[in-house]
C-alpha cells in the first residue's frame, strides 16, 4: 500500500525525547507525525528503562522495608513475596504510562504511527509496518532512535534472557535467582542489583573502575557503596571482565585485576550485563542520505541539533550527552522551539542526575574531582541526615548533603546529595543554580520544618557561616 501524508516535522521514536519533541512542536502549531517501530510509544524509558525499573525498585524498597523496619516503627507483619504480583504492578505502571503517550499524541492532534521509519531522502521518511508501508513528506526530520544494550567491549556476550541477561530482561526475572553477578556498577547495574537483592539474591557486583557510579561525586559514590556493602551487595572493585559464558543453567563471568594478575571466575544463576547503552541508528538509512556520525556512533549535530544535513536533526541517546530521559526531553522541547522559530535552549550545565537505590543518589553540576581539575577555587557545606529530625523520625537517617560553592563568588557550583528522597530534593538546587543562585541564597531561604531538604539547607550554610544542628 502507498499512501503519501505531508507535515512539518516527522519524528522518528517515541522515547522522552521523541514523544516531547512531538507534543511541544504540535502545542506551538506545527503538523507532527511520529513514527515508532515498537507497539507501543514511549521508548526505552517508559517500555524498559526508568518507569518499569522504578515501579520494581519501590515494591522492593516496601518489601524490605516491612521486613526490617516495620518492627522498630511498632508495626508487625510477616512479609511475604508474591513476584508475579509485584511484576503486575510494574507492567501496569508500563501500561499506563505508555497508554497515556498514545493519549496526548491524540490530545494534540499527533500522527501516532506504528513502523519503523527510514531516511530516504532529507523530507521524505519510509514507514514499514505490519501492513505494508508509506511514504511521509516532511519540512523536518527527528532523528529521536535513542539507544540499545551495549555488550562488554571486546568480550562475546550472549544474552539468552534467562541466565545472562541485560536490564531488559532483569525488570521480568520470572523468579529470584538465588545468586547473581552484576557487570557494570553504575547507575542500571546497581539499581537492578538492588532489586534483587532487596527481594533475596546473593548479589556481586564486578566493575572495571576503582569506584561505583562512575562520574558521581568521589566521597558520594564510596559512602554510597559502604550502605551497599551494608545492604548485602558485594563488590570487585578494578575489575576487567574477559568473559561471560553460560555454564548449563548458570553462568559464570572471568575477571582479572585492571592492574594485572591472575583471573579469577564466579559462577551465579544469572548475570545481568549491565555496561552501558549504545546509539541505535541501524536501518535509518543515515549512510544513504549522508548523516555524520562520530567514532562511538553517535548522530553528530550543532548548537541547534542539527545533522550535517538540511532538514534532518537528532536528539536524545542518540547524540552526544548524558543518556538520561530528561537531558532528551529538554533537548526535544528545545528543538521543537527552533523548528517553530523560538530560541530553544538547554543548559547542560545544569542536567540532574539520580540513582534511585536506597538511599538515593542525586547530584547537579560538578563534583569535587571535576574542579579540582578545572583549578577552581571552592568551597564545600556538609550536613549529615543522622542530624535531621525528619530523618530520624523516618529511620532514614543514612546520607549527607554536600554542597560546594565558589570560594571567591559563593556561587553554588555543584550539590551532591546521598539520602532518602535525594532525588527530589536535587530539584530546588537545580533551580538555584539555573538563576545563578550562591549557597548564602540556598542558605537564607526559609525551608519548611521538620522536612529532609532542611539538610540541602544546612550543607549550604555549612559554605559561608555554620550550621545550626551540627
Ligand atoms: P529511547 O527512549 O531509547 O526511544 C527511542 C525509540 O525509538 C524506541 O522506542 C525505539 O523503538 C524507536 N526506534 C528506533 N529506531 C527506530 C526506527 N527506525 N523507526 C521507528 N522507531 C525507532 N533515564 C533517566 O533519566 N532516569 C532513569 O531513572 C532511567 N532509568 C533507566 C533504567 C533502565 C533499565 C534503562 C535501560 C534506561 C534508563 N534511563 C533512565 C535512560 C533513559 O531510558 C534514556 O535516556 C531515554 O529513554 C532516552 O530517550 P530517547 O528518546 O533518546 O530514546
Amino acid at each position: 500500500s502507498d499512501s503519501t501524508a505531508s507535515f512539518d516535522l516527522v519524528v522518528i521514536g517515541s522515547g522522552p525525547g521523541g514523544y516531547v519533541c512531538a507534543i511541544k512542536a504540535a502545542q506551538l502549531g506545527l503538523k507532527v507525525a511520529v513514527v515508532e517501530k515498537r507497539a507501543t510509544y514511549g521508548g526505552t524509558c517508559l517500555n524498559v528503562g526508568c518507569i518499569p525499573s522504578k515501579a520494581l525498585l519501590h515494591a522492593s524498597e516496601m518489601y524490605a522495608e516491612a521486613r526490617h523496619s516495620f518492627a522498630t516503627l511498632g508495626i508487625k507483619v510477616s512479609p511475604e513475596l508474591d513476584l508475579a504480583t509485584m511484576l503486575g504492578h510494574k507492567d501496569r505502571t508500563v501500561k499506563q504510562n505508555v497508554d497515556g503517550i498514545a493519549f496526548l499524541f491524540k490530545k494534540n492532534k499527533i500522527d501516532g504511527i506504528i513502523g519503523a521509519g527510514r531516511i530516504a531522502a532529507p523530507g521524505e521518511v519510509e514507514v514499514t509496518g505490519e501492513t505494508g508501508s508509506r511514504s511521509l513528506k516532511t519540512k523536518a526530520i527527528c532523528i529521536a532512535t535513542g539507544s540499545v544494550v551495549a555488550g562488554i567491549p571486546g568480550v562475546d556476550v550472549v544474552f539468552d534472557g534467562e541466565t545472562v541477561v541485560s536490564s531488559d530482561h532483569a525488570i521480568a526475572l520470572p523468579k529470584v535467582p538465588e545468586t547473581m553477578i552484576v557487570v557494570g556498577g553504575g547507575v542500571i547495574g546497581l539499581e537492578l542489583g538492588s532489586v534483587w537483592s532487596r527481594l533475596g539474591a546473593k548479589v556481586t557486583v564486578v566493575e572495571y573502575l576503582d569506584k561505583v557510579l562512575g562520574p558521581m561525586d568521589g566521597e558520594v559514590s564510596t559512602a554510597f557503596q559502604k550502605l551497599m556493602v551494608k545492604e548485602g551487595l558485594d563488590f570487585r572493585l578494578s575489575a576487567k571482565v574477559t568473559a561471560v559464558e553460560k555454564t548449563g543453567a548458570r553462568a559464570k563471568v572471568t575477571f582479572e585485576p585492571v592492574a594485572g594478575g591472575a583471573a579469577e571466575v564466579l559462577e551465579a544463576d544469572v548475570v545481568l550485563v549491565a555496561t552501558g547503552r549504545r546509539p541505535f541508528t541501524d536501518g535509518l538509512g543515515l549512510d544513504e542520505v549522508g548523516v555524520a556520525r562520530d567514532k562511538t556512533g553517535r548522530v553528530e549535530i550543532d548548537a541547534h541539533y542539527k545533522t550535517n544535513v538540511d532538514g534532518i536533526y537528532a536528539i536524545g541517546d542518540v547524540v552526544k550527552g548524558p543518556m538520561l530521559a530528561h537531558k532528551a526531553e529538554d533537548e526535544g522541547i528545545a528543538l521543537a522551539e527552533i523548528l517553530a522559530g523560538q530560541a530553544g535552549h538547554v543548559n547542560y550545565g545544569v542536567i540532574p542526575s539520580v540513582v534511585y537505590t536506597s538511599p538515593e543518589v542525586a547530584s547537579v553540576g560538578r563534583t569535587e574531582e571535576e574542579l579540582k581539575k578545572e583549578g577552581v577555587a571552592y568551597k564545600v557545606g556538609k550536613f549529615s541526615f543522622t542530624a535531621n529530625g525528619r530523618a530520624r523520625a523516618m529511620l532514614h537517617t543514612d546520607g549527607f548533603v554536600k554542597v560546594l560553592a565558589d570560594a571567591a563568588t559563593d556561587r553554588v557550583l555543584g550539590v551532591h546529595i546521598l539520602g532518602f528522597g535525594a532525588g527530589d530534593m536535587i530539584a530546588e538546587t537545580a533551580v538555584l543554580m539555573e538563576f545563578g543562585g550562591s549557597s548564602e541564597d540556598l542558605g537564607r531561604t526559609c525551608h519548611a520544618h521538620p522536612t529532609l531538604s532542611e539538610a540541602v539547607r544546612e550543607a549550604a550554610l555549612a559554605t559561608f557561616a555554620k550550621p545550626i544542628h551540627s
